[in-house]
C-alpha cells in the first residue's frame, strides 16, 4: 500500500498463503477469485488466503534467509534476512499454529506483517523495514 511497505506472507503449500493483516493490508475482494472462490480463513489479525488473493495481481518476491551479513549489508532492506530460516514444515506449523492460537494485535512498530513472516521462518521477530524507520528518526 502506497508503496512503502512489502507484504509479507508465509507460504504453506495447496497454493494458501498465511499472513499477518494490518490496517495498511486488507485484502481486497473486487471480484471472485477463479482459485479459491475468496475462501477465507481468518483469526484476529491472521488470515489464511490462496496465493492469487495474497498477491492481488503483484509478483512475488522471495524473502532470503541466511545470507552473508556481507551481502545483506548491500541488499535492499526488507528483502531477506542473515539469520537462517527453519526447516519448512517448522515454519508452517508456526504459522498454522498462529492462524489457530491468534498473534498480538498487529502494530506498524513492534508487530507487523515482516515480523510476522520473519518470527515464522526464524523464531526471531526482527522487521528490517522498521529498523530502518526507527534509524532515520534517530
Ligand atoms: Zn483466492
Amino acid at each position: 500500500m502506497g508503496g512503502l511497505y512489502d507484504h509479507h506472507g508465509i507460504y504453506v503449500g495447496d497454493d494458501m498463503v498465511i499472513h499477518l493483516q494490518g490496517k495498511g493490508k486488507k485484502l481486497s475482494a473486487p471480484s471472485p477469485c477463479n482459485k479459491c472462490g475468496n475462501k477465507r480463513f481468518i483469526n484476529g489479525e491472521i488470515e489464511k488466503v490462496c496465493i492469487d488473493c495474497f498477491l492481488e495481481g503483484e509478483t512475488v518476491q522471495i524473502y532470503d534467509y541466511g545470507i552473508p551479513f556481507i551481502e545483506f549489508a548491500n541488499r535492499k532492506l526488507g528483502t531477506c534476512s542473515s539469520i537462517p530460516s527453519k526447516p519448512p514444515h517448522e515454519v508452517i506449523a508456526t504459522a498454522v499454529n498462529y492462524l489457530e492460537k491468534g498473534f498480538a494485535p498487529y502494530d506498524m512498530i513492534s508487530n507487523n506483517c515482516e515480523h510476522f513472516a520473519v518470527y515464522c521462518k526464524t523464531g526471531t521477530a526482527v522487521s528490517h523495514q522498521v529498523v530502518l524507520h526507527t534509524c532515520n528518526i534517530l
